[in-house]
């Protein structure tokens, strides 16, 4: 299902997250977090002992690596199936009979946008939808990660599905609308307004979408409250940005993020995080996420995705022409601005976004590596930092250094193992060097 609505509008519906922690599983499905899979006991682990010195990078237990080589082959399985659905969707010519009932049924232009897009996604999510079943749930059940059930999997799925659709029928006529009116320019049209609709997304995403999937609310644990508000006023956010938020509901997983912008901008913690980490080590990955915060990562990552977007819209704009010059009979349209040619769209879309990943996660990397400088500049707590990425990686099954092929393409983080040994060695204000971010916070110390 996930993929489904991934593929609506990747062109204009890349939702950014900052999290802390790579998310276990696949990647999450915009337009929200859900679909990740739940949870209940956290087992007590002993605190590790005291002491100094680096802090060593565990290696993968035997079951991480299975469920880290599983993970690779759904990825693959996925990326093929992403491109084969949708060519399916235009040679065997579905998508031009979806078209032909969306407009005996829509009469008008509008409508029969909206009712072919609504068929395209209830479609494509059915058959979608084993896949989906087996990864989302199934997989994350064997593996501990999960303890989700069964009817808020399917609600959740659902949901995301139902939005996924009200969205692509509000927003989907425009790219349409320039397609008709401008066939040489509308790429550039498209891309431009994408960014106004990017910013809509994540405006309201925090306060109408988040909340439909699991419950948000000030921290419980008053103490820790404190200590964290204690750091946000340092690094001068409002402690009202803070939030904690139930994903024990869903999953056994760890993380945390700074989503929404403007009057929405907050930080989250998901409060299997709180179950699981030390008091110390929150507070670092609470610096973290104001690292994001106060070095407007979201700012950053809008744009970048703005021009990605524009460069993908323009490649498209290039070639669907001999394509759909070549293949009209068996597509039965012969123009881009005929919605049957929504698969195409999405077909050229993720094709092209497949070539520049390399590129979103190396951007994505850098991003999340700053923000480890910044929570470590402010916090200057390397132990408890390095101590989180640990637990990070024993809980989320995480693997602490992929093969070089497998960071380029997948990883939106730098790999666990690089980011311990960060921590480990970073300490300019040991030898008196300057902070890269000392002028953004005040000094707690
Ligand atoms: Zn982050």
């Amino acid at each position: 299902m996930k993929r489904a609505i991934l593929i609506i509008l990747t062109a204009l519906f890349i939702t950014p997250a900052l999290t802390f922690a790579v998310e276990p599983a696949a990647q999450t499905p915009p337009p929200t977090l859900s679909g990740e899979t739940e949870q209940a006991t956290i087992a007590p682990v002993p605190p590790p002992p005291i002491e100094s010195g680096p802090v060593a990078v565990p290696e993968p237990s035997e079951k991480a690596v299975r469920y880290h080589r599983g993970g690779l082959w759904i990825w693959l399985f996925e990326m093929a199936f992403g491109l084969l659905l949708p060519a399916a969707f235009l040679f065997t010519g579905l998508s031009a009979r979806i078209r032909d009932l969306a407009g005996r049924l829509g009469k008008r232009w509008f409508f029969t946008i909206a009712i072919y897009i609504a068929i395209f996604s209830l479609l494509s999510a059915v058959i979608e939808l084993p896949i989906s079943y087996y990864t989302d749930f199934v997989r994350e059940h064997e593996y501990g990660l999960s303890n989700q059930s069964l009817a808020k999997w399917l609600k959740d799925s659902l949901l995301s599905l139902g939005i996924g659709i009200v969205v692509s029928a509000l927003f989907l006529w425009v790219p349409y609308l320039l397609l008709k009116r401008s066939p040489r320019r509308w790429w550039l049209y498209t891309g431009l307004l994408a960014i106004p609709f990017l910013l809509l997304m994540i405006l309201v995403q925090p306060v109408w979408i988040d909340p439909l999937f699991n419950k948000f609310g000030p921290m419980k644990n008053q103490a820790l409250e404190t200590r964290i508000l204690d750091l946000a006023a340092r690094a001068g956010i409002e402690g009202s940005r803070v939030f904690e938020v139930e994903k024990s509901a869903d999953t056994n997983a760890l993380n945390a993020y700074v989503n929404g912008f403007g009057q929405t901008k907050r930080i989250v913690l998901w409060d299997t995080t709180i179950a699981r980490l030390s008091e110390d080590e929150l507070l670092f990955v609470m610096g973290h996420e104001m690292g994001h915060y106060v070095l407007g990562h979201i700012w950053k990552l809008i744009g970048f995705i703005a021009v990605l977007i524009l460069i993908t819209l323009y490649a498209i704009y290039r070639t669907s022409g001999w394509l759909i010059a070549r293949y009209r009979e068996r597509f039965g349209f012969d123009s881009l601005a005929d919605i049957a040619s929504f698969p195409l769209l999405i077909l050229l879309f993720s094709g092209f976004f497949l070539v520049a990943q390399p590129v979103m996660m190396t951007f994505n990397r850098a991003v999340e590596h700053d923000a480890d400088r910044f929570g470590l500049e402010i916090t200057r707590d390397n132990r408890n930092a390095a101590t989180a990425f640990v637990k990070l990686q024993q809980d989320n099954l995480a693997i602490p250094r992929p093969h070089w092929l497998e960071k380029m393409w997948r990883a939106s983080h730098p790999p666990l193992g690089e980011r311990i040994d960060f921590c480990n060695e970073y300490r300019p204000w040991e030898s008196g060097q300057p902070l890269q971010y000392g002028h953004l916070f005040r000094e707690g110390r």
